[in-house]
Order: structure tokens, then sequence, then C-alpha cells
């Protein structure tokens, strides 16, 4: 069960969902409901039809809904922290439930009115993993019946709000598109930008002061210079300084990745960051092997499968990889599937000057290896390459992917603008398309020169299987939409074959890394000419599922293995 606990003594805002329709028999919450939903509305929301509201919550079969997670413990090696780094650890659990309970309003208004209404244990628990009405495993459909569509703005946005409105408001009002500003109609119903630490002045204070007693009790300088200037940012939504310290810091033991990071939840725009939190042990030696990664990007970069103006950017020198066992989530990243691997930070100012920070979660990793790739391989990849699915190969595929998101390009190759921006809602689908093949293509230089101990044939199938794996997340997922679109691009080049008579799968190695260069250069091409039709165009054809697909996933289901995973986690599991 994952441990989200309230956040005693913090003001919520109004919740400002109003999708909630009206079952007649759930009469009596029907009320409430509605005390509860209009008493604390925001301005000038619109205000549906009382006889239209409420939530049912006997709809769905939760116990079923529940069997896509399995539980995993979040436990550590704490033997080597100081004792005013174990004091640090419950300050930052209590920073990151803020993060929690802000991000919770974010992707839905309503928290505390939806949870009111439900009394079926599974059912909320799977609301808690879900953040939400949603099944995040799912393409998002609602699983309480009554709830309507999910917002592809979740609740950044005014619900009422159209896409043409808000790109017109925006072409006079730049803080709209701001990653820190909440969107919402002010007295006139016109759009206006409510930077995060306004509109959750409260919890951003809050977290900001436990952040900033966490850095009082910090013996590492540049920890305790990132957690006073990460305190600062929380309650002005200046984001850079801080980025830029978190980048310097090299000898912690304890990290924390804590504030508006991600951007996945805003399906409208791409946007707005998400609040999110990880409490992180680094591996001190195993980071050490992972160092010497990060001197190579600069010739990867240049070795590329494409034409010059596309690999133009000299990737930060500055960047280092480390393995870490994750101790705490909350917020997005603990929502629905579970991150693995870090890449930060996303602002372009940073990755230019300084490269960016890739963080592999081994404990995360390990429990999806274990509990979800090998039984998915048992069903999937052919029988005499089953033996290829290896935790190496794993592990190496994840960390050169975050690898590879330094590689390629931010800006343009006309010079005007981010690729992040130009791409707008399919900036992350197409980013981590692009990591996940050349993280591939990095594998196969990397092997080709000596410089990792690996064996191709695993990779490949060990990806091959992945795939299944992250297309299992659905099309909410920039990673599920991403591994589709792949499936389908590789399927097209051959990569790999399906046998008829076992169901079962088989990577075809050399068609594989002519697909892994092809699709390489499609993607830098796409992001460096920032056309988005074009983008459109390639997400049209290579998104979707078709039946023998979706009859492969669901033999995955029917033998029960899950989609992916939930935390026992805090400071009981810690025993501090
Ligand atoms: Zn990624």
């Amino acid at each position: 069960m994952p441990a989200i606990v309230p956040v005693a003594g913090i003001v919520m805002h109004g919740p400002s969902h109003s999708s909630l329709r009206l079952m007649p028999r759930l009469l009596p919450v029907a009320a409430l409901l509605g005390a509860l939903l209009f008493s604390a509305c925001e301005a000038n929301q619109p205000m549906p039809d009382d006889a239209d509201m409420v939530v049912d919550s006997v709809a769905a079969d939760a116990s079923t809904l529940l069997d896509k997670y399995t539980t995993f413990r979040l436990e550590a090696d704490l033997s080597t922290l100081s004792e005013s780094e174990r004091e640090m650890i419950p300050l930052l659990v209590e920073a990151s439930q803020v993060m929690d309970s802000i991000f919770w309003h974010q992707a839905y208004g309503g928290q505390d009115t939806l949870l009111a209404a439900v009394t079926d244990p599974d059912l909320r628990q799977f609301i808690h993993i879900n953040y939400g009405p949603w099944d995040r495993l799912a393409d998002n459909q609602p699983f309480v019946e009554g709830v309507g569509p999910k917002p592809l703005g979740a609740n950044y946005y005014p619900a009422d709000m159209t896409k043409a409105e808000f790109e017109a408001a925006a072409a006079e009002n730049e803080a709209l598109e701001s990653l820190y500003t909440m969107v919402r109609r002010d007295d006139a119903g016109a759009l206006t930008a409510i930077p995060y630490h306004e509109y959750f002045a409260d919890r951003m204070r809050r977290a900001s002061d436990l952040l900033a007693q966490a850095a009082e009790l910090a013996e590492e300088p540049g920890l305790k210079e990132y957690l006073t200037l990460r305190s600062e940012a929380l309650v002005t939504s200046d984001y850079l300084e801080s980025d830029m310290a978190w980048m310097d810091m090299k000898d912690n033991t304890i990290d924390v990745v804590i504030g508006p990071i991600e951007t996945y939840e805003d399906r409208l725009f791409g946007y707005k960051a998400a609040a999110e939190s990880y409490i992180l042990i680094k591996d001190k030696a195993w980071s050490q092997r992972l160092d010497r990664y990060a001197a190579l990007l600069p010739g990867l970069q240049e070795g590329l499968p494409v034409p010059p103006a596309y690999k133009q950017e000299t990737p930060g020198r500055d960047s280092d990889l480390g393995a870490y066992d994750a101790i705490y989530y909350a917020g997005d990243c603990n929502a629905g599937s579970k991150t693995i691997a870090i890449n930060l930070p996303n602002d372009e100012r940073v990755q230019l000057e300084k490269g960016t920070r890739r963080l592999q979660l081994k404990n995360a990793m390990r429990a999806k290896f274990d509990e979800i790739l090998v039984p998915i391989a048992g069903e999937l990849i052919a029988e005499e390459q089953r033996g290829d699915i290896t935790f190496d190969a794993f592990f190496g595929n994840t960390m050169f992917h975050e690898v590879a998101h330094g590689l390629g390009i931010k800006n343009l190759v006309s010079g005007e603008g981010t690729v992040r921006e130009a791409l707008r809602d399919h900036a992350s689908a197409i980013e981590e398309g692009k990591a996940d093949v050349l993280g591939l293509y990095m594998v196969t230089e990397l092997i080709d020169q000596g410089e990792w101990d690996g064996d191709l044939d695993a990779h490949y199938a060990t990806f091959l299987a992945s795939i299944f794996r992250s297309i299992r997340f659905g099309t909410a997922s920039a990673h599920g939409r991403a591994n589709l679109i792949r499936f389908n691009f590789f399927k097209e080049q051959g990569a790999f074959t399906r046998d008829e008579a076992t169901g079962t799968y088989r990577v075809n190695p050399d068609q594989m890394q002519a697909a892994v260069d092809a699709l390489s250069e499609k993607i830098l091409t796409l992001q460096g000419d920032g056309d988005y039709e074009a983008v459109q165009a390639f997400v049209d054809q290579y998104q979707r599922m078709d039946p023998q697909l979706q009859a492969d996933l669901d033999r995955l289901e029917a033998a029960g293995i899950p989609v992916d995973i939930v935390f026992e986690q805090g400071p009981s599991v810690l025993s501090l």
C-alpha cells in the first residue's frame, strides 16, 4: 500500500473539478458532495447542474484493478548515514507529502470529496494509486462510475477552456505558458496565470520551511547549499539557481529531488510542471562504475546517425551518473507507473551549461525486473532467447536511456526556440522515444569500442521484452506512447518476428540494428525541425494498437503478471 498521508494543517484550495455526475441511488452522498464541492469553489468556475453530480462508488471491481500492481517495500541500507543525516529523513518525508498533496490538486481538484464518497477500501486504494478516478495504466479510463473523461489539461486549466482560447490569451500573456503557474479565470472570466507559490501558498511555505530545517542538519556543503536554495525556490517559483546547485552536488549520500518538475501530466500543452519528490540514498560504489560514461558523451554525440545540423550542440561534460536506492516517492512520480531512472534538470539553460544528472534507482529497477519483466519474457519472448533476458542488460538499457537524454539537440535547427516548445503535447513522448532508441544505439557503439562489457543479444532481447512492459502503461503515459510507436516502427522494419505457433516474439539482430539507426534518424530530425504537423503525422502513423498485439498483452493480464508496483514506504519501513 502506498503511504499517502494527508498533510495536516494545510489549507486546501477549493476543489474545482466539476465533471462528477449524479447517480440517483447515492443521493445522500450527493448532497454532501454538493456542499463540499461548491463551498470552496474557485471564482468563476462554471458550476455544473446539481442534478448532474456524483460518484458511484460501487461501479468498478477494484480488487481486479489492484491486480495490476504488486507491492514492494522501499528499503535501503542506511548504515552509512550519520546521525544528523538520519534526522533529515523525516523532514524530507514530510516535505514530500506536501508535494503529494499539491500533485493531487494539479491532477484532480476534488480529492477530499472523491474519497469521502467512496467506502470500498480497494477502490480507495486504487484512487490513491492513480491520484484521481482515472486509471493511468488504462489510458486514463474512469474507474469510478459517473466520472467523465479526464481533462487533457488535468486541473491546471479551467475545465471549460478551449485550446484556441488559451492560445489567443497566451499571445498576450506569456505567464500562462509558464511551467509554474495554474491557469484560472479572473472575475471578468478572462484567463489568468497564478504562480504555484501563490496558488499553493500555504503548502509551498510549509515545504520550504521543512527543507530549510533539513538544510540546517546537512553536513555536506553541496547538499546544504542545494536545500537552502530549493527552500527559497518553492516560495518564489524560480528554480534556476537551485537546479544549478543540484548539478554541483557531488559528495552527498542523501539526495532529494523535490518541486514541480515533469510536464507529462499536462497532456493539453505539456507546459505545466507537476509536483513530486524522491528521497534517495546514493550507492557510491555503483556510482563510480557509472561515472565514466558521461565522459564519453561528446564522442557519441558526434557519431549520431544524422546530418551535422541535428547534433551541433555539445552535451554537457559536467554530467554525472549515479546509482541510488529510493526510500520515498511522492506526487507525480508516485502516480501510476513508477519511474526507475531520473534525468534532470529539465531546464535547457542548466542542461547547456552543466549537462544533466542521471539517477538510476536500483531497488525500484530490480523490483520491476524480477516481478514483471522476467514473467513477461516467459510468455512473449521466443524460448531460445529467454536466456538473454538479464538484469545487467535491463540495468544497462535503462542507464543508457538516461544518458541518451543528453544527446541530440534541445534547440531547433532553425534557431527559433526549443524543441520542447515546438512539439508541445508530443514533446514528452518523442523525447522518451529518442532516449530509448539512442540508448540502444549507445550500447551498440560502446560494445564495439570495448567500453561496455555487455552482450548485444541480451540487450536486444531485454529491450524487446521491455517494449511490451512499457506498452502496458497505456497511451496515457509518454513512455507507453513512445513504446507503442517503436513497436510498430520496429515491426515494419522486421526487427522482430512473431511465431504464430507459440505466440512468441524473436529478435532479428541485423534488422534490429538497422531499425535502431532508422528510428534514431527519424526522431532526431523531427525534433530538430520542430515541425508539429510532421510529428503529428508520425504519431498518427505509428501510435496504434492492432488486435494481435492487444491479444498478446491480454495474455499477460490473464497470466496475472502485474503492470507495475506500489510502494510500502516511509519511516516505519525504514525503521528510523
Ligand atoms: Zn526518459
